[in-house]
């Protein structure tokens, strides 16, 4: 096959290229760079989906789901006032991938598909709920994550679909979210852990909590162990307290950490903890309508 590379002007179009064996590039800061790093040789067919009409959109608020376009840029979730106030834990995530370049140009759809197990955006999502929206050649189906994703770099959705959007719930009311990652310095740096929280308060009660870690897997994933410390737990207590220390440590404990240049497993694993109680700790603090700045990961909240 013989190197070629179209520019789609329609999601139809599109998905015709890919039927046909074409890779789409969005912002290319994962495809493009990789390629020039010497990560994986960029594929031999490409379609450039770019330009797309339509695909770039957030919407939806009021109809109580957020639709976040494939091609929004972390940029464009960032400023967009209802996912700061609504999906803050979203924002916590967007604000810190990469530079500036990095998320002006790079869109939540690249995010996701590649599937990178540190990716920012991957632990709030989970926790938000997050659905992927993938239009075929047979037509669009929608997709959780936690059944996008099956393996570092992997996703089940078959090379003739593509991401057309992320659809997220809108949180309830007494809801508070946040995203933090453990870092060596404050650009261009990736996860070496990361921890995702959305809890919903109400009457001072932890009524419904999830908590998705990053960076500790192959997939990033919840953990149904450490949500369940969380409900029922009295916010400002000592027990309260207590479920925060006991959330953290299920999350160590559900972790299965690599040791690479950036940290050994053992200290992954215990960062687990100290990072998912931060999490915690800033997500409890928005639900009851503390004014946490974004990001989370640039102030320590909690133990
Ligand atoms: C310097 C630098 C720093 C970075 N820092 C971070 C960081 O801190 N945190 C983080 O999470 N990421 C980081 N990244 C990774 C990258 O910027 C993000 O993952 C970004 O969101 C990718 O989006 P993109 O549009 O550029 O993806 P692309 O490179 O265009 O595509 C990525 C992959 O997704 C596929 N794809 C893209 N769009 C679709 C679609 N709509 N449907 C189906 N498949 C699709 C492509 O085929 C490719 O396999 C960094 C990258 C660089 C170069």
């Amino acid at each position: 096959m013989s190197a070629s590379y179209l520019t789609a002007h329609s999601v139809q179009e599109a998905v015709a290229a890919l039927a046909a064996g074409a890779r789409p590039v969005a912002g290319g800061t994962d495809l493009v760079v990789g390629a020039r790093n010497g990560k994986a040789p960029l594929p031999v067919s490409l379609v450039g989906i770019h330009q797309i009409p339509g695909l770039a959109g957030i919407e939806g608020l009021a109809d109580g789901v957020l639709r976040l376009g494939a091609l929004a840029s972390h940029e464009a979730i960032l400023a967009h006032p209802g996912v700061l106030t609504r999906f803050t834990g979203l924002a916590d995530a967007c604000a810190i991938v990469g530079s500036h370049a990095t998320r002006a140009n790079g869109t939540i759809g690249g995010n996701v598909m590649n599937a990178s197990p540190a990716m920012d955006t991957g632990a709030p999502l989970l926790c938000h709920g997050a659905v992927a929206v993938l239009h075929g050649p047979d037509g669009v189906r929608r997709v959780a994550l936690d059944e996008l994703w099956t393996a570092p770099g992997r996703v089940s959705a078959a090379p003739s679909e593509l991401l057309v959007a992320i659809e997220l719930p809108v949180p309830q009311a007494g809801t508070g979210s946040a995203y933090v990652r453990l870092q060596y310095r404050r650009q261009m740096e990736i996860a070496i852990v990361g921890a995702g929280a959305v809890v919903t308060v109400t009457g001072g009660v932890v009524t419904q909590a999830r908590i998705a870690i990053a960076a500790l897997a192959p997939v990033i994933h919840r953990v149904p162990e450490a949500e369940a410390a969380l409900v029922g737990s009295q916010v400002g207590t000592d027990a309260g307290a207590a479920a925060v220390v006991a959330a953290g440590r299920l999350a160590a404990e559900a972790s299965r950490p690599i040791s690479d240049v950036r940290g050994s497993a053992d200290y992954r694993r215990a960062m687990a903890a100290v990072i998912t109680r931060r999490a915690i700790a800033a997500a409890l603090a928005r639900a009851a309508g503390g004014a946490i700045a974004v990001p989370a990961s640039d102030s320590t909240y909690g133990s």
